[in-house]
């Protein structure tokens, strides 16, 4: 094992959403910070092409992982993490739940939505197809409100293919946080995955890297852990903490695609309407979209996907808060099932879209439902279970900070909450 020659205050695992924030929130200070991210720094984006470089992929079927009962999960192995290919959605979550454990985030929140000039999306951005959608809706009591979003309307060329990778800069990533830590000095070492931390005498030494071959150690005061829901567990797995992992949620979705003859939502942003009037009473959301590439529909929902044309196509998610009983192991797969709750709340909101869907003048036949996915894997560190209140694990000096400290499922956008406590973690230890 090789010894890096430079001992850092900080090394930050992971660069998406929670790392960057808090590589930018820390870079304020003259500490050395390194950021290491195990994906690249991708210089093209935005087609289905592209995205199958980022996103994480089956090694035999070079399809989007799955779990053991085949519930299909959405992440990117890349700088910016999944953040860089979200939707744009921005709202506040889980921000009762953190209060009950004493994290009021009402500050971080603020800076939040201001920093990233978090507003309803712009009215006309919305397709003639969204309108329908939500006028359809509203008549059968589902209010659809604009969703808010971090999206210049001015950039935003419409092209409804946000969760690609926008190619305008129109929406906010956390690579606008990461470029500012970067021009404050903080090292970002990209291609390189943490296998593990190390330990000596119950606090932390440093994290163990894998480039190529080699296996290097990489000395640090403090270590904070921002791989995500899925790689977080993992490297706290191998370094000891052998009850990370459990308790994972994903905010399983399912959408209800149908032919519509005049109708499509090609061209406007993803998500741009939302309906939240059952997500506390009934746990789940209404959002109208539709993946465009035929390719990503074929992954959804087989042929008849594949086969429906995206200039007629109208479509809802369905977004549920699922039951926090998945598992991520050490090697990397994943438990995660659709419990009987959850298939309770998923059918609640897919028969709720197919009857908007309908009205709007979708034809009955052409209506399909896609398979059960989930994109928000988040709370196999907890807050309360695996860290505490301030973040930090059994190993002194050992943080976590990113979707994983979730108690459960928000079944709503996480971003905000995940920036809004990196920056409270930032005040902790910074
Ligand atoms: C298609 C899609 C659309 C979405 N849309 C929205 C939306 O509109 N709004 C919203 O709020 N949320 C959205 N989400 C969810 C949101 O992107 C994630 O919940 C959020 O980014 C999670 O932040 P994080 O910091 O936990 O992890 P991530 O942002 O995923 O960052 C984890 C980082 O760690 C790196 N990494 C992993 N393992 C290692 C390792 N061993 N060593 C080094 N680096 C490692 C990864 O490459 C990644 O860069 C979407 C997700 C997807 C996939």
């Amino acid at each position: 094992m090789k010894i890096h020659d430079k001992k850092y205050d900080y090394i930050i695992v992971g660069s998406g959403t929670g790392g960057a924030t808090l590589a930018r929130e820390l870079s304020r200070g003259n500490e050395n910070i390194l950021v290491i991210e195990k994906g690249r720094h991708e210089e093209k984006y935005g087609s289905f092409a592209d995205s199958l470089r980022y996103f994480d992929l089956h090694k035999i079927t070079h399809m989007p992982i799955k779990s053991k009962e085949g519930v299909r999960i959405y992440r990117t192995i890349m700088a910016g993490g999944s953040g860089f290919v979200s939707a744009g959605n921005f709202v506040r979550s889980m921000e009762e739940e953190f209060k009950e454990l004493g994290l009021d985030l009402t500050e971080e929140f603020l800076e939040t939505e201001r920093e990233l000039k978090i507003a309803p999306i712009y009215e006309g951005l919305i397709s003639k197809g969204g309108w329908a959608i939500a006028e359809a809706a509203n008549e059968l009591g589902c209010n659809m409100k604009l969703m808010p979003k971090a999206i210049n309307p001015a950039k935003c060329i419409k092209c409804g293919n946000c969760t690609l990778g926008c190619i305008t800069g129109a929406k906010w990533t956390p690579l606008v946080y990461l470029k500012e830590a970067e021009e404050r000095g903080v090292e970002i070492m990209y291609n390189t995955s943490v296998k593990k931390v190390v330990e000596e005498n119950g606090s932390v030494k440093g994290v163990l890297i894998h480039r190529g071959k080699d296996e290097t150690l990489i000395k640090a005061g403090k270590v904070i852990l921002s791989a995500g829901g899925i790689g977080t567990p993992i490297i706290l797995q191998l370094s000891g903490i052998k009850n990370a992992g459990n308790s994972l949620f994903i905010d399983t979705f399912v959408m209800v695609y149908g032919i519509h003859e005049e109708l499509s939502l090609v061209h406007e942003p993803q998500m741009s309407l939302v309906c939240t009037r059952f997500h506390k009473s009934d746990g789940f959301i209404l959002s109208p979209h539709v993946n465009h590439p035929r390719p990503l529909k074929y992954i959804e929902a087989g042929m008849s996907g594949f086969m429906m044309d995206d200039k007629k196509t109208l479509g809802i998610m369905t977004k549920i808060r699922d039951e926090n009983l998945g598992r991520v192991y050490p090697n990397g797969s994943i438990l995660k099932t659709v419990t009987r709750k959850d298939r309770g709340k998923i059918l609640k909101g897919t028969d709720l879209s197919t009857e908007i869907l309908l009205k709007t003048g979708v034809k009955l036949r052409s209506i399909i439902k896609t398979n059960p996915t989930g994109a928000h894997p988040g709370g196999t560190a907890a807050m309360d279970e695996i860290v505490d209140y301030n973040f930090e694990t059994k190993i002194g000096n050992l943080f976590v900070c990113d979707a994983s400290v979730f108690p459960k499922s928000p079944g709503l956008p996480p971003m905000v909450t995940i920036i809004a406590l990196a920056k409270r973690l930032a005040k902790i230890i910074g």
